[in-house]
């Protein structure tokens, strides 16, 4: 499609809540919504100014072809637009909700750098296929022909999905094991549902079953069944398991009761929130309701931490980041987010140990300051002597970052060759490891990532599975 220049604007005079008015009808609400939804995705997307070289499409890492969708969208052709959409992205829906726009997409719109803000094409994304949803467009998974090749998919997060879709839709024989007892991986269980709705995941894991994808669930791979067990029932395999080691810290005090780990308190908030039974939350233990909380870590783990302890109650809510705003790791947006939402940042502050005797009390805190830079060229941060105080709390939860699991150990597979940092090794384009017919996808092999990378890579992986496999067959085939 040639991008030209957009003739068509729509204004939007009024300003929609995000939520309903107590004295609205839900039916009516929707319907105002929807109206209101359609005219400012129209709006924005007619902001795009087809500039002919879209670096937001270079920069978003599955290439969407954006400018064409924002077009369609502005001219009211929302079908062709999620045609479009939906040819590049396994889950346009989800990505469009948690992407961190502002470092992809958007943060390269050319509106956004000639300072007249961005066009929200996260939000146009979200759009465009919630309406192919609700319109019936989103086709049901049905190949064409069945084949016999098998896959097993380790791991039912994005990058393990993002690959059975594509295989499932070649007719391969798909079955997706998971050590959970739902489908999602961190889109159910780490990722917030106020960021990421949990029936929006839901539904794409019942289009996957639906479509013949088999998912055998609260199966543990290296317990319940052996990762060779596996190979041998499949012509491949891909592994996708996510990195789920949480970084940790020590320091006097450091076994006390109240300090937890960021992905457990996420998860119980997670599992709470689909009805679950969760005697950890409802004894308090990991519920922040009523107490003063205090997060240390400053990456968008910390900030849904953070976000999340608001919601439920909480006194107060305090992020402590060893270096400052402009260093940290974590989305400006969120942060922003953060405290609009009452949330303080303690910038340039480490913790050094806890007070309390069996339960917490509060954080021993060093202060810091930033120094020259480090190998990775980022300023490492000093200790400032003598300068340490105490921040009350009654529950401090640690959002320090993830690590790979040690898999060939726990697999009894020391030929899976890992790096120095326990990812997997693999092809950057085919995903193959150096064992026969296994790949490996998203963060086991990238370290802690993104949702729309491990989309990616579950794709691609997708795809030289498909290109073995027809090698192999037009080889049997010519003998
Ligand atoms: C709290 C939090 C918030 C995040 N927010 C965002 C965000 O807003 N936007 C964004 O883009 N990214 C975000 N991320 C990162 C993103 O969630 C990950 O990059 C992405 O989910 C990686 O996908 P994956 O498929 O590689 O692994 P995962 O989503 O981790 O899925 C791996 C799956 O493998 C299963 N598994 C592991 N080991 C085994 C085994 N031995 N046997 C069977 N099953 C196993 C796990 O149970 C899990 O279901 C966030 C991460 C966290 C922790
Ligand atoms: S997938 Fe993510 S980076 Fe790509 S267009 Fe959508 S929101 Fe932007």
């Amino acid at each position: 499609m040639a991008h030209q220049p957009m003739l068509k604007f729509v204004k939007i005079e009024k300003d929609m809540p995000e939520k309903r008015p107590p004295d609205l009808r839900k039916q009516d609400f929707d319907e105002i919504y929807r109206e209101y939804a359609t005219e400012k995705a129209a709006e924005q997307a007619s902001r795009c100014s087809q500039c002919g070289v879209p670096y937001c499409q270079s920069h978003c890492p599955l290439h969407n072809n954006i400018p064409d969708w924002l077009k369609l969208t502005a001219e009211g052709r929302l079908q062709e637009a999620y045609e479009v959409s939906q040819a590049t992205n396994t889950f346009p829906e989800i990505c469009g909700r948690i992407c961190p726009q502002d470092r992809l997409c958007e943060g390269n719109c050319v509106i956004e750098q000639s300072g007249h803000g961005t066009v929200t094409i996260g939000s146009v994304e979200k759009y465009i296929t919630d309406t192919a949803w609700e319109q019936g467009w989103v086709k049901p998974i049905s190949p064409a022909q069945e084949r016999p090749e098998s896959v097993g998919i380790i791991g039912a997060g994005p990058g393990g999905l993002a690959a059975a879709d594509v295989l499932r839709r070649q007719g391969i024989q798909v079955t997706v094991y998971d050590r959970y007892d739902r489908a999602g991986g961190l889109l159910v269980y780490g990722i917030p549902g106020f960021k990421l709705e949990k029936d929006v995941v839901t539904r794409r894991n019942d289009q996957l079953e639906q479509g013949g994808v088999t998912f055998e669930l609260n199966c543990d791979v290296g317990t319940d069944i052996s990762f060779a067990k596996i190979r041998e029932k499949h012509d491949a395999v891909l592994i996708a398991t996510g990195v789920y080691k949480s970084r940790d810290l020590g320091g006097p005090g450091a076994g006390a009761n109240g300090i937890v780990r960021a992905i457990d308190y996420l998860t119980a908030s997670n599992r709470k929130s689909f009805g679950d039974d969760v005697p950890e939350f409802d004894s308090g233990e990991l519920n922040a309701e009523g107490k003063r909380v205090v997060v240390i870590g400053g990456g968008d783990t910390a900030m849904d931490c953070v976000r999340t302890a608001t919601r439920q109650g909480a006194t107060s809510v305090k992020c402590l980041y060893r270096r400052d705003r402009a260093n940290m790791p974590g989305s400006q947006r969120e942060v922003q987010n953060a405290e609009e939402e009452g949330v303080e940042f303690v910038w340039l502050t480490a913790p050094k140990g806890y007070t309390g005797d069996t339960d917490v009390s509060g954080v021993m805190v060093q202060k810091m300051r930033l120094g020259a830079p480090d190998a990775t060229g980022r300023q490492a941060p000093e200790l400032i002597e003598g300068a340490d105080y105490v921040e009350d709390a009654d529950i401090v939860i640690k959002a320090l970052g993830f690590e790979p699991e040690d898999l060939p150990t726990l697999w009894g597979e020391p030929e899976l060759e890992v790096t120095r940092w326990g990812t997997v090794k693999a092809d950057f384009r085919t995903h193959k490891t150096a064992m026969d017919g296994v790949y490996a996808v998203g963060d086991i092999v990238r370290g802690a990532s993104l949702v729309v990378w491990a989309i990616r890579d579950g794709r691609e992986a997708a795809e030289a599975m498909l290109e073995a496999f027809n090698a192999k067959a037009t080889s049997v085939a010519a003998e």
